[in-house]
């Protein structure tokens, strides 16, 4: 079987957004799931649009992504020297034709086909007038005139337009700029693409790039259009519906491979499945399961994909993606036993990484800040004298675990004839500054005695100092 070569064309002009991140992920996961290739074209010809800090965000949201690609980027506007030769190939061909309507010429052409019932279109005028180049001649792609294209879709079943709809469109401005549907086409044949998923906002474009492949005798590729992600009031998506940008979610503490299990689930299925890992993604995916119907854009559903993926990444592959977070709170982590066991007993308790940045950080501060509620409720006389013991007993054991923490208070409880939660609630506000955490045992266990006997002596100090 030919080799599976797909693509993805992003146009400059902003960040990277959910739904062309889908197209990037759905062309991508295709030529994995192929063992093909996946080429990356940057469509900067509208050049008062694009940026290169637009050309960076996207970059940097594909490699967040980790969506690699094997050839590219190629950039559109490196490439007029093949678009001309492809346009002089129409040309002496007969396909495509110089044409010097004024624009006025061409409004008049416009309103009389609108005021004849007819959509505005250009009447063929220099069609076979055989013009030469001159300074203010566009090039015209010479459509059929009769008879319909059929765009045979893979998703949405065969589209058949009419070809006398499509009029004679523009493949050259007259500054010598090539045109979308033109340089589209002559990219995709010259890049061997064979498989073209994309939105379902270019189906309109799609019979003009049909017709240039014939006059260029090119073989077609397969053309899938992809229903748009809508929000949740089924309109179009937009920032309204809680829709980021690509890498805004990354600063906001998402995984990558959670977003593009998300992704790739608005709009493919898979049985009824809704968790996948990457691999299983490449191994499984295909196009035939692509829906017909828009994927609904569902935040909270991405949160609640997102914490679960969490869980299921081994601690030591969240190190990288939980630093910064923790950085921005003024703390350097760097891969060891303590930290893997503080994401360990955070990860199931948390959805983002910012999340669990926030809940990490009494692990690593060298002062802990009462909060003042927790403070004035748990931290007075009556929890002097269970702390002063546990923090003798504690300081005799060297190792800690379940088992003799347990053990420890137990004894406590017998000597002083408290609940556990009578001790446990003083104890978590002394060590985290709060009355909320993971279990106590797990954060002593975890905390260690270098760090539990200092932060009871401070609270010991602190009931002390109130009392004085
Ligand atoms: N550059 C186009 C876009 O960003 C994509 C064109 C295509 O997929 O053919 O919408």
């Amino acid at each position: 079987m030919e080799e599976i070569i797909t693509r993805f064309p992003p146009s400059p002009t902003g960040h990277l957004h959910v739904g062309g991140a889908r197209t990037a992920l759905f062309n991508w996961l295709y030529a994995r799931h192929m063992n093909g290739r996946f080429v990356l074209r940057i469509e900067d010809t509208d050049t008062r649009r694009s940026t290169q800090a637009s050309v960076d965000a996207i970059f940097d949201a594909l490699q967040w992504l980790n969506i690699d690609w094997d050839e590219g980027p190629y950039f559109q506007t490196q490439r007029f020297d093949i678009y001309k030769e492809y346009l002089n190939k129409l040309i002496d061909s007969d396909h495509a034709y110089y044409c010097t309507c004024s624009p006025d010429q061409i409004d008049v052409m416009r309103q009389q086909a609108m005021a004849s019932g007819q959509k505005p279109r250009y009447d063929g005028s220099c069609r076979e007038k055989g013009l030469k180049k001159t300074d203010d001649a566009v090039i015209r792609f010479k459509s059929p005139l009769t008879g319909t294209t059929v765009v045979e879709d893979l998703i949405k079943g065969n589209i058949v337009f009419q070809n006398d709809e499509l009029d004679d469109f523009v493949i050259c401005r007259s500054d010598g700029t090539p045109t979308y549907n033109f340089v589209v086409v002559v990219d995709d044949i010259t890049m061997n693409i064979n498989t073209i998923i994309r939105g379902d906002d270019h189906v309109m474009n799609t019979p003009k790039q049909l017709l240039l492949y014939r006059a260029l005798q090119a073989p077609l590729p397969t053309f899938g259009h992809v229903p748009m992600v809508l929000g949740s009031d089924r309109s179009r998506l937009s920032k309204r519906h809680g829709a980021m940008s690509v890498t805004e979610y990354r600063d906001q503490g998402f995984l990558p491979d959670a977003l593009v299990n998300y992704l790739v689930r608005l709009g493919w299925s898979h049985g009824d499945q809704e968790f996948f890992t990457r691999d299983e993604l490449i191994r499984v995916f295909d196009l035939k399961n692509i829906g017909r119907s828009a994927g609904v854009f569902d935040p909270d559903k991405l949160l609640a994909l997102n914490a679960e993926h969490i869980r299921a990444t081994a601690p030591e592959n969240l190190v990288a993606p939980l630093a910064p977070f923790l950085k921005d709170c003024g703390i350097e982590i760097q891969e060891d036993d303590y930290i893997c066991n503080v994401i360990e007993t955070l990860a199931p308790r948390s959805k983002t990484l910012e999340e669990m940045a926030r809940a990490a950080l009494f692990f690593y501060l060298d002062d802990i800040i009462y909060e003042e509620k927790a403070a004035r409720k748990f931290l007075k006389a009556a929890a002097l004298s269970p702390l002063k013991l546990l923090s003798e007993k504690l300081g005799a054991l060297t190792t800690y675990n379940q088992e003799n923490l347990e053990d420890v208070f137990k004894d406590v409880m017998d000597q002083t004839g408290l609940k556990l939660g009578k001790i446990a609630q003083p104890v978590r506000v002394a060590l985290t500054g709060k009355t909320a955490s993971p279990g106590i045992f797990e954060i002593i266990a975890i905390l260690g005695p270098e760090r539990v006997i200092p932060r009871l002596e401070k609270a010991i100090q602190y009931i002390e100092g109130l009392e004085g």
